[in-house]
Protein backbone atom coordinates (compact mmCIF):
# COMPACT_ATOMS: atom_id res chain seq x y z
CA UNK A 1 0.00 0.00 0.00
CA UNK A 2 1.29 3.16 -0.78
CA UNK A 3 0.81 5.73 1.95
CA UNK A 4 0.94 9.00 -0.04
CA UNK A 5 -1.89 7.34 -2.48
CA UNK A 6 -4.32 7.85 0.99
CA UNK A 7 -6.92 9.90 1.43
CA UNK A 8 -7.24 11.39 5.28
CA UNK A 9 -9.80 9.06 6.01
CA UNK A 10 -7.74 6.13 4.59
CA UNK A 11 -4.74 7.12 6.84
CA UNK A 12 -6.98 7.03 9.58
CA UNK A 13 -8.06 3.40 9.37
CA UNK A 14 -4.88 2.09 7.72
CA UNK A 15 -2.77 3.32 11.01
CA UNK A 16 -5.43 2.24 13.32
CA UNK A 17 -4.90 -1.04 11.86
CA UNK A 18 -1.06 -1.34 12.60
CA UNK A 19 -1.67 -0.35 16.49
CA UNK A 20 -0.43 3.38 15.93
CA UNK A 21 -2.79 6.10 17.96
CA UNK A 22 -5.40 7.82 15.72
CA UNK A 23 -3.66 11.81 15.81
CA UNK A 24 -0.84 10.56 13.90
CA UNK A 25 -2.79 10.17 10.99
CA UNK A 26 -3.32 13.94 10.45
CA UNK A 27 0.55 14.26 11.36
CA UNK A 28 1.81 11.79 8.81
CA UNK A 29 -1.10 13.10 6.30
CA UNK A 30 0.71 16.82 6.96
CA UNK A 31 4.09 15.51 6.31
CA UNK A 32 3.48 14.17 2.95
CA UNK A 33 1.15 16.59 1.56
CA UNK A 34 2.03 19.69 3.29
CA UNK A 35 5.71 19.72 3.92
CA UNK A 36 6.07 17.10 0.93
CA UNK A 37 8.53 15.24 3.27
CA UNK A 38 9.24 11.76 2.00
CA UNK A 39 11.59 10.74 4.50
CA UNK A 40 9.60 9.12 7.63
CA UNK A 41 12.52 9.17 9.73
CA UNK A 42 12.64 13.29 9.19
CA UNK A 43 8.82 13.35 10.62
CA UNK A 44 10.36 14.82 13.69
CA UNK A 45 6.96 14.83 15.79
CA UNK A 46 6.69 11.11 15.27
CA UNK A 47 8.28 8.70 17.81
CA UNK A 48 11.13 6.71 16.82
CA UNK A 49 8.97 3.12 17.55
CA UNK A 50 5.93 4.73 15.11
CA UNK A 51 8.74 5.25 12.13
CA UNK A 52 9.93 1.81 12.64
CA UNK A 53 6.36 0.42 11.74
CA UNK A 54 5.32 2.89 9.39
CA UNK A 55 8.82 2.04 7.37
CA UNK A 56 7.69 -1.64 7.39
CA UNK A 57 3.87 -1.43 6.59
CA UNK A 58 4.05 1.60 3.98
CA UNK A 59 5.66 1.65 0.88
CA UNK A 60 6.10 5.94 -0.63
CA UNK A 61 4.77 6.04 -4.52
CA UNK A 62 7.96 7.39 -5.52
CA UNK A 63 8.68 9.38 -9.02
CA UNK A 64 11.77 10.93 -10.72
CA UNK A 65 12.75 13.23 -12.99
CA UNK A 66 14.06 11.54 -16.04
CA UNK A 67 14.82 15.03 -18.12
CA UNK A 68 14.12 18.44 -17.54
CA UNK A 69 13.91 21.39 -20.36
CA UNK A 70 13.77 24.87 -19.26
CA UNK A 71 12.98 27.07 -22.08
CA UNK A 72 15.19 30.18 -23.16
CA UNK A 73 12.16 32.82 -23.66
CA UNK A 74 10.49 32.69 -20.58
CA UNK A 75 9.90 30.55 -16.99
CA UNK A 76 8.61 27.44 -18.87
CA UNK A 77 9.89 23.98 -17.80
CA UNK A 78 8.98 20.59 -18.90
CA UNK A 79 9.27 17.40 -16.88
CA UNK A 80 9.51 13.73 -18.07
CA UNK A 81 9.01 11.82 -14.70
CA UNK A 82 10.02 8.23 -14.14
CA UNK A 83 7.68 6.00 -12.68
CA UNK A 84 8.26 3.19 -10.21
CA UNK A 85 7.32 0.55 -13.01
CA UNK A 86 9.94 2.84 -15.28
CA UNK A 87 6.64 4.16 -17.23
CA UNK A 88 7.56 8.03 -18.59
CA UNK A 89 4.79 10.71 -18.17
CA UNK A 90 5.37 14.71 -19.03
CA UNK A 91 4.31 17.34 -16.97
CA UNK A 92 5.00 21.56 -17.82
CA UNK A 93 5.55 24.53 -15.31
CA UNK A 94 3.88 27.72 -15.96
CA UNK A 95 4.81 30.99 -14.57
CA UNK A 96 1.85 33.44 -15.09
CA UNK A 97 1.06 36.59 -13.50
CA UNK A 98 -1.75 35.52 -11.73
CA UNK A 99 0.61 32.89 -10.05
CA UNK A 100 3.08 29.17 -10.61
CA UNK A 101 0.95 26.57 -12.52
CA UNK A 102 1.62 22.60 -13.24
CA UNK A 103 -0.26 20.67 -16.07
CA UNK A 104 -0.02 17.04 -15.41
CA UNK A 105 -0.62 13.96 -17.18
CA UNK A 106 -3.82 11.29 -15.79
CA UNK A 107 -2.76 8.16 -17.65
CA UNK A 108 0.68 7.00 -19.46
CA UNK A 109 -0.34 7.06 -22.93
CA UNK A 110 -4.07 7.50 -23.50
CA UNK A 111 -6.49 5.11 -25.84
CA UNK A 112 -8.70 8.29 -26.77
CA UNK A 113 -7.06 8.43 -30.37
CA UNK A 114 -7.28 12.24 -31.13
CA UNK A 115 -5.69 12.91 -34.57
CA UNK A 116 -3.48 15.38 -34.06
CA UNK A 117 -2.32 14.30 -30.49
CA UNK A 118 0.58 12.78 -30.14
CA UNK A 119 0.27 11.18 -26.74
CA UNK A 120 -2.18 8.52 -28.14
CA UNK A 121 0.18 6.96 -31.14
CA UNK A 122 1.41 4.21 -28.68
CA UNK A 123 -2.29 3.60 -27.19
CA UNK A 124 -2.77 4.05 -23.20
CA UNK A 125 0.04 2.16 -21.08
CA UNK A 126 -2.29 2.58 -17.94
CA UNK A 127 -3.60 5.20 -15.46
CA UNK A 128 -1.75 6.85 -13.03
CA UNK A 129 -2.71 6.54 -9.03
CA UNK A 130 -3.78 9.76 -7.34
CA UNK A 131 -0.30 9.44 -5.93
CA UNK A 132 1.24 9.73 -9.05
CA UNK A 133 -0.99 12.64 -10.20
CA UNK A 134 0.16 14.38 -6.52
CA UNK A 135 3.59 13.52 -6.82
CA UNK A 136 4.12 15.61 -10.76
CA UNK A 137 2.73 18.20 -8.66
CA UNK A 138 4.82 18.44 -5.41
CA UNK A 139 8.24 17.30 -7.75
CA UNK A 140 7.89 20.83 -9.43
CA UNK A 141 7.19 22.64 -6.36
CA UNK A 142 10.27 21.21 -4.85
CA UNK A 143 12.42 21.55 -7.56
CA UNK A 144 11.80 24.94 -8.27
CA UNK A 145 11.08 25.77 -4.62
CA UNK A 146 7.97 27.47 -5.50
CA UNK A 147 4.46 27.71 -4.41
CA UNK A 148 2.05 25.83 -7.29
CA UNK A 149 -1.45 28.23 -6.90
CA UNK A 150 -2.97 26.08 -9.75
CA UNK A 151 -3.23 22.66 -11.47
CA UNK A 152 -4.22 21.96 -15.02
CA UNK A 153 -5.02 18.11 -15.68
CA UNK A 154 -4.42 18.47 -19.34
CA UNK A 155 -1.56 16.54 -20.45
CA UNK A 156 -1.24 13.53 -21.34
CA UNK A 157 -4.69 11.13 -20.73
CA UNK A 158 -7.78 11.26 -20.51
CA UNK A 159 -8.20 12.24 -16.83
CA UNK A 160 -12.45 11.29 -16.70
CA UNK A 161 -11.00 7.84 -18.09
CA UNK A 162 -9.60 7.46 -14.67
CA UNK A 163 -12.10 8.66 -12.75
CA UNK A 164 -11.58 7.61 -9.70
CA UNK A 165 -8.14 8.37 -8.92
CA UNK A 166 -8.64 11.78 -10.16
CA UNK A 167 -11.33 12.11 -7.89
CA UNK A 168 -8.64 11.39 -4.96
CA UNK A 169 -6.60 13.79 -6.44
CA UNK A 170 -8.94 16.22 -6.08
CA UNK A 171 -9.71 15.46 -2.11
CA UNK A 172 -5.89 15.76 -1.30
CA UNK A 173 -4.71 18.50 -3.47
CA UNK A 174 -7.80 20.59 -2.24
CA UNK A 175 -7.21 19.30 1.55
CA UNK A 176 -6.56 22.08 4.32
CA UNK A 177 -3.49 19.44 5.61
CA UNK A 178 -2.42 19.31 2.32
CA UNK A 179 -1.37 21.71 -0.57
CA UNK A 180 -4.63 23.26 0.46
CA UNK A 181 -5.66 24.01 -3.32
CA UNK A 182 -8.98 25.58 -3.94
CA UNK A 183 -10.72 23.75 -6.18
CA UNK A 184 -11.73 26.94 -8.69
CA UNK A 185 -7.66 26.82 -9.08
CA UNK A 186 -7.77 23.14 -10.92
CA UNK A 187 -8.95 22.56 -14.35
CA UNK A 188 -9.73 19.64 -15.65
CA UNK A 189 -9.78 18.90 -19.42
CA UNK A 190 -11.28 16.17 -21.35
CA UNK A 191 -12.60 15.28 -24.69
CA UNK A 192 -16.12 14.76 -23.56
CA UNK A 193 -16.89 11.31 -21.59
CA UNK A 194 -20.26 12.57 -21.06
CA UNK A 195 -21.77 10.63 -17.97
CA UNK A 196 -18.13 11.20 -16.28
CA UNK A 197 -19.44 14.84 -16.64
CA UNK A 198 -22.49 14.21 -14.88
CA UNK A 199 -20.70 12.17 -12.21
CA UNK A 200 -18.65 14.89 -11.60
CA UNK A 201 -21.05 17.43 -10.82
CA UNK A 202 -23.07 15.34 -9.12
CA UNK A 203 -19.98 14.49 -6.50
CA UNK A 204 -19.36 18.01 -6.14
CA UNK A 205 -15.98 17.94 -7.69
CA UNK A 206 -15.84 21.75 -8.45
CA UNK A 207 -13.21 21.68 -11.16
CA UNK A 208 -13.28 24.00 -14.03
CA UNK A 209 -13.73 21.58 -17.03
CA UNK A 210 -12.70 22.57 -20.53
CA UNK A 211 -13.64 20.49 -23.31
CA UNK A 212 -11.48 19.41 -26.63
CA UNK A 213 -14.34 20.58 -28.54
CA UNK A 214 -12.39 21.74 -31.57
CA UNK A 215 -15.16 21.61 -34.13
CA UNK A 216 -18.43 22.78 -34.19
CA UNK A 217 -20.31 19.87 -36.04
CA UNK A 218 -20.78 16.20 -35.34
CA UNK A 219 -19.45 15.32 -38.82
CA UNK A 220 -15.85 17.71 -38.51
CA UNK A 221 -15.80 16.53 -34.93
CA UNK A 222 -15.82 12.62 -35.68
CA UNK A 223 -12.74 13.21 -37.85
CA UNK A 224 -10.68 14.68 -35.45
CA UNK A 225 -11.50 12.52 -31.81
CA UNK A 226 -12.88 9.03 -32.55
CA UNK A 227 -14.71 9.20 -29.22
CA UNK A 228 -17.54 11.99 -30.39
CA UNK A 229 -19.32 9.00 -32.17
CA UNK A 230 -19.70 7.56 -28.62
CA UNK A 231 -20.88 10.94 -27.26
CA UNK A 232 -22.23 13.19 -29.44
CA UNK A 233 -21.97 16.84 -29.29
CA UNK A 234 -25.13 17.24 -28.55
CA UNK A 235 -25.32 15.26 -25.92
CA UNK A 236 -21.84 16.80 -24.95
CA UNK A 237 -23.35 20.34 -24.50
CA UNK A 238 -26.20 19.52 -22.37
CA UNK A 239 -23.85 17.81 -19.90
CA UNK A 240 -21.34 20.80 -20.35
CA UNK A 241 -24.86 23.55 -19.39
CA UNK A 242 -25.71 20.92 -16.33
CA UNK A 243 -22.68 20.86 -14.99
CA UNK A 244 -22.62 24.57 -15.19
CA UNK A 245 -25.94 25.31 -13.50
CA UNK A 246 -24.85 22.38 -10.54
CA UNK A 247 -21.29 23.59 -10.19
CA UNK A 248 -21.71 27.56 -10.71
CA UNK A 249 -18.82 26.90 -13.35
CA UNK A 250 -18.74 28.01 -16.62
CA UNK A 251 -17.20 25.60 -19.17
CA UNK A 252 -14.23 26.26 -21.57
CA UNK A 253 -14.43 24.70 -24.87
CA UNK A 254 -10.79 24.45 -26.30
CA UNK A 255 -10.89 24.78 -29.86
CA UNK A 256 -7.47 23.91 -31.98
CA UNK A 257 -7.47 25.85 -35.40
CA UNK A 258 -6.67 23.87 -38.40
CA UNK A 259 -5.65 25.61 -41.32
CA UNK A 260 -8.67 25.41 -43.94
CA UNK A 261 -10.37 22.75 -41.84
CA UNK A 262 -12.45 24.70 -38.85
CA UNK A 263 -11.47 28.23 -39.54
CA UNK A 264 -13.91 29.07 -41.38
CA UNK A 265 -16.95 31.40 -41.26
CA UNK A 266 -19.39 28.50 -41.64
CA UNK A 267 -17.42 27.51 -39.00
CA UNK A 268 -18.35 30.68 -36.78
CA UNK A 269 -21.70 30.51 -37.46
CA UNK A 270 -21.46 26.66 -36.55
CA UNK A 271 -20.02 27.43 -33.34
CA UNK A 272 -22.53 29.84 -32.19
CA UNK A 273 -25.63 27.82 -33.28
CA UNK A 274 -24.18 25.05 -30.93
CA UNK A 275 -22.91 27.27 -28.08
CA UNK A 276 -26.30 30.01 -28.38
CA UNK A 277 -27.42 28.40 -24.96
CA UNK A 278 -24.34 28.14 -23.07
CA UNK A 279 -22.51 30.41 -20.65
CA UNK A 280 -19.05 29.59 -21.86
CA UNK A 281 -15.76 30.53 -23.10
CA UNK A 282 -13.64 29.63 -26.36
CA UNK A 283 -10.15 28.82 -26.03
CA UNK A 284 -8.80 29.37 -29.56
CA UNK A 285 -5.15 27.18 -29.72
CA UNK A 286 -3.40 27.24 -33.03
CA UNK A 287 -2.53 23.42 -34.08
CA UNK A 288 0.62 22.58 -32.65
CA UNK A 289 2.29 19.97 -35.86
CA UNK A 290 2.92 16.68 -35.20
CA UNK A 291 4.38 14.68 -37.92
CA UNK A 292 1.99 11.65 -38.04
CA UNK A 293 -0.91 14.53 -39.10
CA UNK A 294 -1.11 16.23 -41.99
CA UNK A 295 -3.09 19.69 -40.99
CA UNK A 296 -1.13 22.70 -39.79
CA UNK A 297 -1.50 26.55 -38.14
CA UNK A 298 -3.93 29.07 -39.97
CA UNK A 299 -1.53 32.10 -40.55
CA UNK A 300 -1.68 35.01 -37.54
CA UNK A 301 -4.13 36.83 -39.50
CA UNK A 302 -6.73 34.17 -39.71
CA UNK A 303 -6.62 33.25 -36.41
CA UNK A 304 -7.11 36.92 -35.55
CA UNK A 305 -10.15 37.03 -38.10
CA UNK A 306 -11.29 34.04 -36.61
CA UNK A 307 -11.19 35.47 -32.98
CA UNK A 308 -12.62 38.44 -34.13
CA UNK A 309 -15.73 37.00 -35.74
CA UNK A 310 -16.41 34.81 -32.82
CA UNK A 311 -16.44 38.16 -30.79
CA UNK A 312 -18.32 40.20 -32.95
CA UNK A 313 -21.52 37.13 -32.55
CA UNK A 314 -21.12 37.57 -28.63
CA UNK A 315 -18.94 34.52 -28.13
CA UNK A 316 -16.28 35.06 -25.16
CA UNK A 317 -13.41 34.05 -27.19
CA UNK A 318 -9.53 34.20 -26.28
CA UNK A 319 -6.52 33.31 -28.23
CA UNK A 320 -4.13 31.19 -25.84
CA UNK A 321 -1.12 32.52 -24.81
CA UNK A 322 2.01 30.07 -26.66
CA UNK A 323 4.30 30.31 -23.43
CA UNK A 324 7.87 27.75 -23.62
CA UNK A 325 7.58 28.16 -27.49
CA UNK A 326 11.08 27.31 -27.76
CA UNK A 327 10.35 24.29 -26.23
CA UNK A 328 7.24 23.67 -26.91
CA UNK A 329 6.54 20.05 -28.65
CA UNK A 330 3.01 19.08 -28.88
CA UNK A 331 1.56 17.56 -25.75
CA UNK A 332 3.19 13.74 -25.96
CA UNK A 333 5.73 13.71 -28.16
CA UNK A 334 8.79 14.39 -25.76
CA UNK A 335 7.57 11.28 -24.10
CA UNK A 336 7.15 9.70 -27.08
CA UNK A 337 10.80 10.41 -28.15
CA UNK A 338 12.02 8.69 -24.69
CA UNK A 339 10.11 5.47 -25.00
CA UNK A 340 10.61 4.46 -28.47
S1 LIG B 1 -6.08 15.01 -26.80
FE1 LIG B 1 -6.27 14.21 -24.73
S2 LIG B 1 -7.93 12.68 -24.92
FE2 LIG B 1 -7.24 13.10 -27.02
S3 LIG B 1 -5.67 11.51 -27.43
FE3 LIG B 1 -4.60 13.34 -26.63
S4 LIG B 1 -4.39 12.98 -24.43
FE4 LIG B 1 -5.99 11.58 -25.21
Amino acid sequence: MYINDLTPQEIVSSIEQIGLPKYRADQVFRWIHKSLERDYSKMTNLSAKDIHYLKDSFQYDMISIYKKLESNVDDTKKYLFELGDRNIIESVFLRYDFGDSVCISSQAGCNMGCVFCASTLGGKERNLRASELLEQVYMIQKDLNTRIDSVVVMGSGEPLDNYNNLKKFISIITDENGLNISKRKITVSTCGIVDKIYTAAEDNLGFNLAISLHAATQEKRNKLIPASKKYPLKDLIEACDHYTQKSGRRVTYEYILIDGFNDTEDDVKSLKELLKNSNCHVNLIPLNPISEFEGKAPSDLQIRSFYKSLVKNKINTTIRRELGRDINAACGQLRNNYIK
